[in-house]
């Protein structure tokens, strides 16, 4: 059977019977795309909001990202690193001229979580420390080493034990981090503004003192932008606090939904990695490579940085002026958005995708917006019609 022609129920017993039952789907398969829309398996549109978790950052089929892929696929889509590559070294020097100053090295590899895993490796070798400190809510992926940064139980307890050892803190907590960080602390390790945690932007103060504090004992700063890379209104989240981490981690957005992940270094942690020290074989392939140019080229050519910034700002007023009853606070900056509910979340996203709008939760109360940010004041109506009418 050709995609495209099944209904909703062959592709979900397809799904059912032979995947293992690891997500709470909905009742939609997504089967097309385009611009900020998304198209289901009956024709139903959807305007999008949460663009797949905050990676399909130019909207869905994207003429110009498609034609490049298209030529990158018919030029050379795979490669090792073992081996230079053109499209690579282009994409090195447009993060070059991006990067936060001093972090002059980029490891590629295919995942958040992975990009992670590169970064606790990294800081291990660096400071010959074992051990991490993270905050309470923060979110790092889930594989082995990214989920023990990880700190939601939820995730965690069935696979204890985990290692590195670390120890989480409450956010937004200077004291608690200056009590944390210790001789055998590596790194500490925090989102600029947590994410799946919900939507909870970090202070400027708080990022100053973890820059101070990782000063004074020999530890390292990440700064995980894995969601907040390339949504806040500049490339980089922890940009406006004046503060430079050690290590910079990203990828949701990056490829504009080509699976890549990055992690940034200074000069001092790089010369530390051991030649062979670390690996991927897919990683910084051509096809990733140009998917992530022509991404980050299109963000800056069509002046996409400074439209989320005006959109998610009138979004945020929008919300805040509808002085709904169910609203306790709406958070966040540029195309990263939370809105606390005094209530589960649940009943509001069921309600916002009946009125054809896809939102994702970030935590029990909290529901949020990723959209991409191709979106104009026609997209704001929209959603803020469905929002009016769930919310008031
Ligand atoms: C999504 C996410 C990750 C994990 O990325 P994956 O690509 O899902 O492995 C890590 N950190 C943050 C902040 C994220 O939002």
């Amino acid at each position: 059977m050709a995609a495209g022609t099944m209904t909703l129920s062959d592709i979900q017993r397809l799904e059912n019977e032979h995947q293992p039952p690891l997500y709470a789907k909905r009742e939609i398969a997504l089967v097309r795309g385009e611009g900020p829309y998304l198209f289901d398996s009956d024709g139903r549109r959807y305007l999008d909001a949460m663009s797949n978790y905050g990676v399909a950052i130019l909207g869905h089929a994207d003429p110009e990202y498609a034609a490049a892929m298209a030529d990158q696929l018919r030029t050379l889509a795979t490669g090792h690193q073992s081996f230079y590559s053109d499209v690579r070294a282009e994409l090195l020097g447009e993060l070059a001229a991006i990067a936060p100053a001093g972090l002059t090295r980029s490891f590629l590899s295919n995942s958040g979580a992975e990009a992670i895993e590169a970064a606790l490796k990294f800081a291990r070798v660096a400071t010959g420390r074992p051990n991490l400190v993270a905050a309470k809510r923060g979110y790092h992926g889930r594989t082995l080493g990214a989920l023990a940064v990880t700190a939601d139980q939820k995730y965690r307890a069935p696979f204890e034990p985990l290692a590195p050892a670390t120890v989480h803190v409450s956010f937004n907590d200077a004291d608690a981090l200056d009590a944390a960080v210790g001789d055998d602390t590596a790194a500490i390790l925090l989102e600029p503004i947590q994410g799946e945690g919900g939507i909870w932007p970090a202070s400027t103060e708080y990022l100053q003192a973890a820059r101070r504090i990782a000063d004074e004992r020999g530890a390292l700063l990440i700064a995980d932008e894995i969601q907040t890379g390339f949504r806040t209104g500049e490339p980089w989240a922890i940009t406006p606090s004046g503060v430079t981490p050690d290590i910079l981690v990203t990828a949701k957005a990056l490829a504009n939904g080509f699976p890549i992940g990055l992690t940034m270094c200074t000069e001092a942690i790089s010369e530390a990695i051991p030649s062979g020290g670390h690996g991927t074989t897919f990683g910084a392939n051509p096809l990733a490579c140009r998917a992530a140019v022509v991404t980050l080229r299109a963000l800056r050519d069509r002046d996409l940085y400074a439209q989320s910034t005006r959109i998610g700002q009138a979004i945020m007023d929008r919300l805040t002026a509808l002085d709904s009853p169910k609203i306790r606070q709406v958070r966040g900056r540029g195309m990263m958005i939370g809105v606390e509910l005094k209530e589960r979340v649940t009943p509001t996203l069921r309600g916002l995708q009946e009125r054809g709008v896809l939102v994702l939760p970030a935590g029990a109360t909290t529901f949020r917006l990723l959209p991409p940010l191709v979106w104009e004041s026609e997209q704001i109506d929209e959603f803020m019609e469905a929002a009016t009418q769930v919310l008031t």
